[in-house]
């Protein structure tokens, strides 16, 4: 029995120490050395090339490393064992400071401000509270509610549009695309943290945008290909939209020539919202390998249908 490791977002000797510490009965194989492929059981991955995960034979558990599940379940031939999700189930703080960060510059006008520096023109504009800017998250997921929540704490009137219908304390909920439009026209700021799904694709679109107030403010941090960036550009350069900042992009790297980077309303970031967290990923891991050897029922799953 081994456990196969495809390492992303810190050194490979960083995730065995982690797996040596806390599973330390196990064998771990780090890919592309995969060995006698019939020894796997457990694969640890963002991400294998199509097809590699069906060619383990004893294979029972699939952890996702990544938080989006979009990469993996786009490979034809996966296999359909299991997939345990792997980041905390209480948010991840290095996303809620993404989350944050960017709210506040939106909200505080930054970017407009930094347009007109460029022109070494003097406007002052509106100051407004934080009680006085609604904001919206789109998919309050283990990331959203965490960020919902800060934001919440930090005053801003928050809501936030999910599939299944639910409370959460200071944040106000819009459960399905029948009340997408009304959680739009409240949202100054928007701020994406939908998995990237067939029904999230695209999600961002001329009409979503065209429901935002006028002036609004669009941020992602969930996956590129939610939103549509000829749509984002034209309702920037219509002045629709105010501004927006975006991490995650439909190719990554963002290709030189893409309109995004010479945008003086758009703010890029290369895709580090947050850092992967090996210690937790790895504790969070081992409680399944545990429960896998156990028999007992297993934590944290994908559900493939739904596609998060
Ligand atoms: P979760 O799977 O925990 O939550 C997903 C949320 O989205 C849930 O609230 C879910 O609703 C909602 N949702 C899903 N589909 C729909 C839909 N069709 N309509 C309305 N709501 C929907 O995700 P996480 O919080 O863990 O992560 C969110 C995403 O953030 C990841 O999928 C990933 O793409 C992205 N991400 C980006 C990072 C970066 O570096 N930029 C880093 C980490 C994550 P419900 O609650 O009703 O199920």
């Amino acid at each position: 029995m081994a456990i196969l490791l495809s390492p992303i977002g810190a050194p490979a000797a960083h995730w065995q120490r982690e797996f040596a510490r806390l599973l330390p009965d196990e064998e771990i194989r780090v890919w592309p050395e995969v060995g006698d492929r019939g020894d796997i059981t457990v694969a640890a991955v963002a991400r294998l090339p199509d097809g590699e995960l069906a060619n383990l034979p004893k294979l029972k558990l699939i952890a996702s490393l990544l938080a989006g599940q979009d990469a993996l379940l786009s490979d034809p031939k996966l296999p359909s064992v299991p997939i345990v999700r792997t980041g905390d189930p209480g948010g991840d703080e290095l996303m809620t400071e993404t989350c944050l960060a960017h709210v506040l510059r939106h909200h505080c006008e930054l970017p407009a401000y930094a347009v007109a520096q460029t022109h070494r023109e003097w406007q002052p504009r509106p100051r407004r509270r934080a009680d006085e800017r609604r904001v919206g998250i789109l998919g309050l997921g283990a990331i959203g509610t965490a960020a919902a929540r800060k934001l919440a704490g930090h005053g801003f009137k928050v809501a936030g549009w999910v599939r299944h219908a639910r409370s959460e304390p200071g944040v106000e909920i819009f459960a399905g695309r029948e009340h997408l439009q009304a959680f739009l026209a409240r949202s100054e700021i928007i701020v994406n943290l939908l998995p990237l799904t067939p029904e999230t694709i695209d999600l961002l679109n001329k009409d979503t945008f065209a429901r935002l107030p006028e002036g609004a403010a669009v941020i992602n941090i969930g996956r590129g290909a939610t939103l549509v960036d000829d749509d984002l550009l034209a309702a920037l350069d219509s002045g629709h939209l105010s501004g927006a900042t975006l991490d995650v992009f439909r190719q990554e790297p963002l290709p030189k020539d893409h309109r995004f980077w010479s945008h003086p309303r758009v703010t890029i970031t290369p895709h580090v919202a947050r850092r992967l967290d090996p210690a937790g990923i790895v504790a969070r891991i081992a409680e399944n390998v545990r429960r896998l050897r156990a028999g007992e029922p297993l934590a944290w799953l994908v559900d493939r249908s739904a596609g998060y």
